[in-house]
């Protein structure tokens, strides 16, 4: 039957009439083997054509994999847990906390699939965090032939295995470090100024500090500290604190947010800035973003400063954030800490398009990498050569992928130009 599928944010229709939802592995493998190029869907949260199977090609999705891709099973006595490839954020961190355990940080909202947050290099924030995939130890992936390969930290193939764009196969399984349980107050302060901006001591006031502003006047309307309860309280004398819960952007109500106000709850119900059980962020959206190092963070805002005329009428909502450096070769946050400007545009994309380009003229001269998973116009080789280990990562896709089964158009300029 011919069905429309397109991402979330409906601004992609993918050209695979169909989409494939094997319901057992085995199954999962004939399709993979019998098929001459295959490219896996997750929720569909990326607003590019990352996971376009190309025409002919096969879109795959695990959601109704019965043996593994539901799978999450928790090892109390290891702390990790090992979680099927269809598995989304909300629903492992629901059994994760069941069990007194908790991930080390979460992306702004839980209805995401873990392999395709992972795939993307998908982040939260917070200096000594590091994206979502830092807490992967272990990856299944079934690979062209339909067999099965386990790649472990630890494995010289590690650090292409993770972030890998869905490039090396379908990721069935993947294996999570857990740390004991902890619990989060959200505060929210508002209107911080951009001149005499210390924006080290503001991005380490809290275990999760986000910036927001529609850049319709200078600074930052509000400022999101997500604090451990376990750690020691930071003053934050830099803005005002909020006196009601807010939602970042203007207009839209706050019932969609994760409790604010400094009412402490458990790690998953903080972290995200939405609730699982509410439509995230504005909905009618395209999203870019933008990660640089973060020794540039005030520079980098002076420059989309001086654009703001320009970015505020296509703009729902800007983000900044930071991520500590991690060592998957195709991370937006490889070797470098990392501050990540983010962009919620209006979903017209004509109006938009011209906006994302003056954006990236303006961070240019401090070399961001885009994120995987969202809009960008950056040229794939001047992306390209801002991973020094692409190489390394094109090298293993031959490898696990010798006939490029699992590359599509996206994947094939930015490896190979
Ligand atoms: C409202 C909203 C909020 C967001 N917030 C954040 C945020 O806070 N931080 C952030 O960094 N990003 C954020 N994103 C971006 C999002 O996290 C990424 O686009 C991420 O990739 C989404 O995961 P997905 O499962 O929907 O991936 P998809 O878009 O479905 O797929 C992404 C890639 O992963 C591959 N893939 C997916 N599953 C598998 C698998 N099992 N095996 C192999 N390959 C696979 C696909 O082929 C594709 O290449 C947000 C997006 C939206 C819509």
């Amino acid at each position: 039957m011919t069905e429309t599928v397109t991402n979330w944010a409906r601004n992609i229709t993918f050209s695979a009439g169909e989409l494939h939802r094997p319901r057992s592995l085995d199954a999962l493998r004939s399709l993979v083997a019998g098929s001459g190029r295959v490219r896996v869907l997750g929720s569909g949260h990326s607003f590019n054509e990352i996971a376009e199977p190309g025409d002919g090609g096969v879109l795959l999705s695990l959601s109704d994999l019965k043996d593994t891709a539901g799978e999450v099973e928790v090892d109390t006595a290891a702390r990790t847990v090992r979680v099927g490839g269809g598995v989304r954020y909300a629903e492992l961190a629901r059994r994760v906390h069941e069990h007194g355990l908790a991930l080390p940080n979460m992306a702004s909202l839980p209805h995401i699939s873990v392999a395709g947050s992972v795939a993307t290099g998908t982040h939260g924030s917070g200096v000594g965090n590091g994206p979502l995939a830092a807490a992967v130890r272990e990856v299944e992936i079934v690979t062209a032939d339909g067999s099965t390969v386990v790649i472990g930290r630890g494995d010289r193939r590690f650090g292409g295995a993770v972030t890998s764009l869905g490039a090396l196969g379908v990721v069935t399984a993947l294996v999570l470090d857990l740390e004991p349980g902890y619990e989060v107050e959200q505060y929210v302060f508002t209107e911080l100024p951009l001149d005499g901006l210390d924006f080290e001591a503001v991005a380490g006031a809290a275990y999760s500090v986000s910036l927001f502003t529609d850049w319709g006047a200078p600074g930052f309307r509000q400022v999101w500290l997500k604090r451990r309860t376990d750690e020691p309280v930071v003053d934050f004398p830099f803005a005002a604190p909020a006196v009601e819960a807010l939602h970042p952007v203007p207009g839209m109500p706050a019932v969609n947010c994760t409790e604010q106000l400094g009412v402490s709850g458990p790690w998953h119900e903080r972290l995200p800035h939405f609730r699982a059980e509410f439509t995230p962020s504005s909905g009618d959206e395209l999203q870019s973003e933008y990660l640089l190092p973060r020794g540039h963070a005030v520079e980098a805002l002076h420059a989309i400063d001086e654009i703001r005329e320009t970015v505020a009428p296509v703009l729902q909502i800007c983000e900044v954030r930071t991520v500590a450096a991690d060592e998957q070769w195709l991370s937006p946050s490889y070797g470098r800490d990392t501050v990540a400007v983010h962009f919620t545009w209006i979903e017209d994309t004509a109006a938009v398009l011209p906006v994302v380009r003056a954006v990236e003229a303006a961070l240019e001269p401090f070399g961001p990498r885009p994120h995987w998973g969202k809009v960008f116009e950056v040229p794939a080789a001047v992306v390209r050569g801002r991973y020094p280990r692409i190489g390394d990562f094109t090298a293993l896709a031959r490898v696990l992928d010798p006939a490029g089964k699992f590359t599509n158009a996206f994947v094939r300029d930015v490896l190979e130009g």
